[in-house]
């Protein structure tokens, strides 16, 4: 029997994604998903929406959020599935890490004009259909329009990723709280795209390490956010750690986004995939 087909992480203009919710829910019937998970980042703002787009559709819609975390001086992302949007400690605590983003808005537009580059907070901030959510993609696809940069991944490696001119560092989550809002709320902690951090074996480590003790439950091993080559050494570390595994385009809009929802390899059948927790 062939595996059911799960993204499980996904953005819509909720957050940083191109498509509505609704768009992305049609979108990933016609690419043949079976059940997705909407996972903005720090806000469940989409699923209601999403839900009835889902019902629509016909594809299963899992519950899910992306939350900004900071573990000493790395910002990490934790993805919840099939969280409990009403549950007040996810709703509290997202709400308190959406705060700072408009002032940190301020500060990397600031930075930019010292580089000569002005009103990017009003254009950055036009973009952004979810105001509290503005964050570094809005930025940069704010430089691209104006013609700063030709793609989006320019802006980031000139100006917006972390050790170039206009990254600001800013304190998001604690991982314990942000793993324990999950948890209240009813869902499962999943260590997002834990190869993009870039990390030295010894500070790999120690955040797989941390990240369970705070009550995580996966890692993603198959993610768009992966480079292909990849996906064979966060299997190795999902086995070795007793990691469950998750699979998803972190998909956010046609033509930022070469993977599409559902169309990413399946995961290894030496893995456990992290919907056997809740499916069937
Ligand atoms: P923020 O939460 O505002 O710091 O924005 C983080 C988002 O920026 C991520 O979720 C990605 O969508 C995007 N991003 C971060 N780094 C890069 C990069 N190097 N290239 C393209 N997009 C990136
Ligand atoms: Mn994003
Ligand atoms: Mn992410
Ligand atoms: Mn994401």
């Amino acid at each position: 029997m062939a595996l059911d087909n799960y993204d499980l992480h996904n953005h819509s203009t909720r957050s940083d994604g191109l498509l509505s919710p609704t768009e992305l829910l049609e979108l990933a019937a016609r690419t043949g998903v079976d059940a997705i998970a909407l996972t903005d980042h720090d806000t469940t703002d989409g699923l209601e929406e999403a839900e009835g787009a889902a019902k629509r559709a016909g594809v299963r819609l899992i519950p899910g959020v992306e939350i900004s975390v900071s573990w000493g001086d790395t910002t990490l992302h934790v993805v919840g599935l099939n969280v409990d949007p009403s549950a007040p400690a996810l709703s509290k605590g997202l709400g308190s890490i959406r705060d700072g983003r408009i002032g940190r808005g301020e500060k990397i537009a600031a930075a930019l004009e010292v580089l000569g580059i002005t009103g990017t907070f009003d254009g950055a901030h036009a973009l952004a259909e979810n105001k509290s959510m503005l964050g570094r993609t809005h930025f940069a696809r704010h430089l691209v329009e104006a013609g700063r940069v030709k793609n989006i991944q320019a802006a980031f490696d000139k100006y917006l990723a972390k050790g170039k001119p206009a990254y600001v560092a800013h304190r998001w989550a604690e991982l314990a709280d942000a793993v324990e809002w999950i948890r209240a709320s009813g869902g499962v902690a999943v260590l997002a795209h834990p190869g993009r951090y870039n990390l030295k074996p010894m500070f790999r480590d120690e955040m797989l390490k941390d990240f369970r003790a705070a009550g995580g439950d996966a890692i993603e091993v198959v993610t768009g956010s992966h480079r292909p080559e990849q996906y064979a050494m966060w299997q190795r570390m999902a086995l070795e750690h007793g990691f469950l595994a998750s699979r998803g385009a972190d998909y956010h809009g046609p033509g930022e986004s070469s993977i599409e929802p559902g169309r990413l390899p399946a995961l290894h059948e030496s893995l456990t995939p992290v919907w056997s927790r809740w499916a069937h």
